[in-house]
Parts: C-alpha cells; structure tokens; sequence
C-alpha cells in the first residue's frame, strides 16, 4: 500500500445537487466549538445538551402510512418490523433530545397539512418556502413526497434525509447513471447525496450511519445476570415459524445440549410451529424479552432476518450470540431478500456488524453446514464466560454523540471531519474502496473525495499517469492497471467508497475511527 497524507485543512461544503443550495446543510466546521464529543463525553454521566437553536424537523414515518399498501402496520404487534419501529423511535428521541422542533406524521394526509398542500392538490409544486429545515422520512414516504410536492421536491430536496437501513450506493442512486450501466432497482435514483441516506449499522460509508439504542445494563444488574445465567439456555433469533423452516437438524443438534426458548408470534387458537421440545413464549413485551435474555447464554439466529437489532441487545444481556457464515455471501444477484435493494453489498453473515466490529467471544460466526462446526461452536458457547456488551455507538450517549453529525444544527458552518484525519490509500485491483480502507484498520470517508479528485493526488501516490481523463463513473478516481490511465471523477454524486470493478486501482480516501464508534475519528473529538 502506499500512503499520502493531507495536512491542509480547509473547509469545504456537501456539494451541491443539481444547482440546489446544499452547502449550508453541511457537517460542522469548529467541531470544538459547535459539537464538543470529548467535552461530551467527559461531561458527565448523565450529559445535559447544549441545545443551539433548534431546528424545525418533519419526521414522516412512510412506511406506516395506509397509503403505502399498510402491509407494515398490521403486522407491528404480529412480530413484525420491530426493528424498524425501533430506529424509528430512537431518531425521534434523539432528535427532540438535541432540542429540536419536532412535527410527526404517519398518513398522506397529515404530510400534506404539514407541508401546506390544500387538500385533493397533490402533485403541485409548494409555492414559497419548505416549513422545515429537515425532513426525515423513508423510501415510502419520499414517493409520496413526490407525489403531493411534485417538481418542488427537487428544489427542495437537500432538507431531505431516507431513514435506509441496508443503504443505497451511489451507482444506484445516479438516475441516469443508474439506467445506462445497469443500476436500476425499485428503490434508487433519486439523485440525492448519498450521505442523506441513513442506514442501521455502518454498512457502506457512503450513506450516514444512524444507528439506533440497545440498553445498557448498570453495574448491580450486570453482576446479578453474571450469577444468574444458564450454561444451558438458549434463545432462538426469529419471531416468525418461517424464520424456523428447515432448521430442525440444527435444533436436535442444539437440543441435545441446551434448553432452547422461543419469541415466535402465534394466534391463540393456533398451536406454534415449532417444534415440541421449544419452549415458546409468544411474541414478549420488551421487558419479558430482556429478562428471558439476562438468563440465556446463547442467542442463536438461523439466516434470517439480517441485520436486526435483537443481537446486539442480547449480546448487551451477556448472551453469546451464534450465526451462520454465509458462503457465498448473499446479495442482490443471488438473494430474493436483496433483489431490487440499492446496494451491491455481499453480506457475509445473517449480522456482518456483529461479526466485524465485535467478534469473538461475543460473537461466534460459523459455517452452520459443517455439523461439527455447528457442534463445536455450541461447546465453546456453554464452557466460556462472557460479560455484557455493547458498542459505545449503540448506547444513548454514542446515538446522541453520532447524531450531532447525522443531525446538526443546519446553521452551523461546513468542514467536518477534519481533513487531517485523511489517509488516502491506493486499492489494490478489483477491490472496493471500503474494503481497501478496512484492511488498513480505516473506515472510508467520502467526504474526502472532492480532495483527491485531482492529478496531485495521483503524484502524491507516486502513480505515473500515462493519461490523465475526467469521466463519470463510480469507481473513480482510479488508475487503469493497463497501460496506466489515470481517470479523475466528474460527477460528484458518483464518488463511491463501495464502488469496485476490475482492472481499476481506486483511489481511496480513508480515516481512522474511534472504536465502538465509526462515526468519529480520532481528530473529530
Ligand atoms: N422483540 C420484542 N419481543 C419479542 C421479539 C423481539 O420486543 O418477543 C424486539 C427486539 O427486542 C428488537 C425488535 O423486536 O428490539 C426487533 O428485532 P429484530 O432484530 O428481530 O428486527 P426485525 O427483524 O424485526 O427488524
């Protein structure tokens, strides 16, 4: 690898989309002075925020409305998309915590009054200014926007943010870029900066990481759940029978060693499908469900669902939590679930996160075909000993500490994270810029691309560049690895860190983070 770093630090601003005026929406420029993280965290433990002026934010949940085919609402207190609900319900804490002015709705309806549609007059460009500084919203909801506000939307749609939680990559996200190279899914092409996308976990830098709250346990509930766990309990991941299908091997395997409870949701008059020897306990209230947890020493999840916050808050209950590998990873080529979703990711496990930023002996992630794989990893769970655990990014204070950055006061002036965090990396062939930066111990920040997009930054690199071209593309900048032609970005909005192809070495961008919470680097506190 070799390596340049940038000392200059000038402000910069999220570059504009289509002529809009983005750049007051920006990061934060005097981090000390606008978002003191260290200050914060240092402050106390129960932390007051310093409220600066609030904003006035529209939170329009899309997903819940009838008018989204309500193929969600119906199945919230039927084991549903509980996980949603839950990032959903941190956002509007966090928000109204950070002293925000907060509007809330669920139906077409209320989003037009909010917006000052008059009724029965959608699709009419809002005349005069948006009544929000932000609005969040999800992919549901953006549709409807653009429904009620018609061409307004694109004049206004920097005050926009897509609650995403796989993530929308910005080859996708390029509507004309999308349609010519193949991109095209049901969800893309909004032409939005990709940073306005906000996903669960830290999947591709590219979109914001907003995260949600798991809840930690005091020290007095920590030491009682370490003398009251069972060595042979386990919980199974999956409030669904379908989540259960096929997976009876694993259980008789699991069942010669361990007691194994389930959350599966079932009618009253309906036997659960599961089998006999499972003890179900029905969808449970949040309370009933930690409990179950604190005495459980194993979490284990069978595929699906991906990605959920229920790992994490049993990892956070001193559970150990077990998964299968996936190999090949799934994806959007071979897997149902992902077909159509803005996002070339190869999801290598049911929790990539779990398995990359927390691991062993928190985390055991095997290859569930190999039965004495399986078996091992099921010994290893009831002979170790491990304590509660949870990412500083995933509690109350890491939330709040991250959504200074997802959801700053929009007055404040742009240059953040500071460009002395840079460390710009040449990719090796066919590798992504998120994974060039990961091998490093870095985490990529698009930000910093508008930085290399230029010839010093090859130089800086010592690549000669037999040519030097500007095109649209979203792997670039890159150097052709035959005969050399270097090639700088010309659409902004396709700087990708998750972009890759062959026969091209990226350049990439990256920076350090501070463990347990990706969204700050080592100089950003
Ligand atoms: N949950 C619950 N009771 C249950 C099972 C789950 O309250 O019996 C909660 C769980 O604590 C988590 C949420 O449901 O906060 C969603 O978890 P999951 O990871 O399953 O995500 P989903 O697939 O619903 O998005």
């Amino acid at each position: 690898w070799m390596r340049a770093r940038w000392t200059s630090d000038p402000c910069y601003s999220f570059y504009g989309v289509d002529g809009s005026d983005c750049s007051f929406l920006v990061y934060l420029s005097e981090v000390e002075w606008f978002c003191p993280p260290l200050a914060w965290r240092n402050h106390s433990s129960t932390p007051s925020v310093r409220t600066t002026p609030s904003s006035q934010i529209l939170v329009h949940v899309g997903f819940l409305t009838e008018e989204s085919g309500d193929v969600f609402s119906p199945k919230v207190l039927k084991g549903g998309p509980l996980g949603e609900m839950v990032q959903w319900s941190d956002i509007l804490a966090a928000l109204y915590v950070l002293g925000h002015d907060l509007k809330i709705s669920v139906s077409v309806k209320e989003l037009q009054r909010f917006l000052g549609v008059p009724p029965g007059r959608g699709n009419c460009p809002l005349t005069g200014r948006l009544p929000f500084d932000l609005i969040y919203t999800d992919y549901h909801g953006l549709q409807q926007m653009k429904q009620q506000m018609g061409i307004s939307l694109k004049k206004h749609k920097c005050h926009i943010r897509v609650i995403d939680s796989f993530g929308t990559e910005p080859a996708y996200n390029h509507e004309e870029y999308a349609t010519q190279h193949n991109y095209r899914t049901n969800w893309g092409y909004w032409n939005l900066n990709c940073r306005q996308f906000m996903t669960m976990f830290p999947h591709t830098p590219d979109n914001s990481f907003m995260g949600f709250v798991a809840e930690v346990m005091n020290e007095t509930d920590k030491r009682i759940t370490r003398l009251n766990k069972v060595d042979s309990m386990a919980v199974v991941y999956g409030k669904e029978p379908s989540m259960w299908k096929g997976k009876e091997k694993f259980l008789a395997i699991l069942h010669r060693y361990m007691e194994i409870h389930g959350t599966v949701y079932y009618e009253a008059q309906r036997p659960p499908e599961v089998p006999a020897f499972v003890k179900n306990h029905g969808l449970l209230p949040q309370q009933e469900l930690q409990q179950l947890l604190r005495k459980a020493k194993l979490f284990i999840g069978f595929g699906f669902p991906y990605e959920g916050p229920a790992p994490l808050e049993a990892i956070a209950n001193g559970c150990i939590f077990l998964q299968p590998k996936f190999q090949p990873s799934h994806s959007s080529l071979n897997h149902e679930f992902f077909r159509g979703k803005p996002t070339s990711r190869q999801v290598s496990s049911q929790h990539p996160y779990a398995q990359q930023y927390i691991g062993r002996p928190h985390v055991l992630t095997v290859d569930f075909n190999d039965s004495r794989q399986f078996e091992d990893a099921v010994h290893e769970v009831m002979r170790t000993q491990v304590d509660p655990f949870l990412p500083y990014e995933y509690t109350c204070e890491g939330m709040l500490e991250s959504a200074l950055v997802w959801a700053p006061n929009i007055t404040a002036p742009a240059c953040w994270p500071p460009l002395s965090a840079m460390q710009l990396l040449l990719a090796q062939e066919g590798v992504s810029c998120v994974g060039s930066c990961q091998v490093e111990g870095l985490i990529c920040e698009p930000a910093f691309f508008p930085f290399i997009n230029n010839p010093e930054a090859f130089t800086g690199l010592r690549v000669h560049c037999e040519a030097l071209e500007a095109e649209v593309n979203h792997i670039f900048p890159a150097v052709s690895v035959e005969p050399g032609e270097c090639f700088l970005q010309k659409e902004p909005l396709l700087y990708s860190c998750a972009g890759v192809q062959a026969k091209h070495r990226r350049l990439c961008p990256c920076r350090d983070f501070l463990r347990g919470q990706v969204a700050m680097c080592k100089d950003c506190v």
